[in-house]
């Protein structure tokens, strides 16, 4: 396009989830403002269907669950050797369990794997990425999905609302320890956008939607993963580059969590 601004030319980057939803939709944002992207997800079909759709000069695919150290190690590995450097790591993969338990129903088991991805996973993405960086000298940037239950409790979804806030937490260490080698680190908060993360149907969907419409101070939009995309945009790039250690929530001011009972709950 004659005149457009490539917000991220010649930068290479590692979307984690990026087979779909709010990863998907980033991975094409990147991809257009001259990015290198490396899609890292556990679903190999749809992962590589992304990348085919970006194109090949641009895009990569490659299987890493995010949940076993050595799988994110090969990623980032891969990704130096391919391209030279890493610039930006989006961690974004995630997960829900069956999520209208209360503490104290608490199914550890679920609590245990979805730590292993939301949690430990996204520890491992910012570990490798900041090694990789910090060995190339890189100030490379860092962005997580964290989410507007990273911020406040939750009626139910106890495990859900425990890893984000914990996203936060390492966010904001990471931002601190990473600043002297001039690495960002900062994380987005959606609110609800439709994605196939809780597995609902179209209708339940809607339903859940409307739910979040009527909580959320700013009206007559609804969100959206391109909304979202743009806000991670704005962070991995210099437009945000006196930035770190940030939670910028992509909310429309959303006065409160749903309660348990007035939202389809997640399916596993
Ligand atoms: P999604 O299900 O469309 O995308 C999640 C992606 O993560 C999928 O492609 C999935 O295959 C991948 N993934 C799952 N486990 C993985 C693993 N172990 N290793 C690598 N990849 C793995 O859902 P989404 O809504 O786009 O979710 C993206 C992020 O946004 C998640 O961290 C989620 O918690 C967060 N989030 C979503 C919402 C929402 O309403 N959709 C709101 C706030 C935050």
């Amino acid at each position: 396009m004659a005149g457009k601004i490539l917000k991220l030319a010649g930068k290479t980057s590692i979307i984690t989830g990026g087979a779909s939803g709010i990863g998907e939709a980033t991975a094409h944002l990147f991809a257009n403002h001259g990015a290198f992207v490396v899609i890292a997800d556990i679903q190999d079909e749809k992962g590589r269907q992304v990348a085919d759709s970006i194109g090949s000069d641009r895009c990569t695919y490659i299987h890493c669950d995010v949940s076993d150290e050595q799988q994110v190690i090969s990623a980032v590995d891969f990704t130096v050797a391919t391209y030279g450097k890493l610039d930006i790591m989006f961690s974004n993969a995630g997960i829900v369990t069956r999520s209208n338990q209360t503490v104290l129903d608490l199914d550890l088991t679920q609590f245990d794997r979805l730590f292993a991805v939301n949690c430990r996973g996204t520890a491992a993405c910012v570990k490798h990425a900041a090694r990789a960086m910090v060995e190339k000298g890189v100030r490379g940037c860092v962005i997580c999905t964290a989410s507007v239950a990273a911020s406040r409790g939750g009626s139910t979804r106890t495990d859900y609302v425990m890893a984000k806030h914990a996203v936060v937490g390492l966010v904001r260490s990471a931002s601190k320890q990473l600043g002297v080698h001039g690495i960002r680190v900062n994380c987005v908060s959606p609110s609800a956008v439709a994605t196939g993360l809780a597995k609902r149907t179209a209708e339940e969907t809607t339903e859940t939607m409307k739910v979040y419409k009527a909580l959320t101070s700013l009206k007559g939009i609804e969100l959206t993963v391109g909304i979202v995309a743009e806000a991670v945009l704005f962070l991995a790039s210099d437009d945000s580059c006196f930035i770190t250690g940030h939670d910028l929530a992509v909310d429309g001011g959303l006065q409160k969590l749903p309660d348990g009972d007035d939202v389809i709950m997640y399916k596993l």
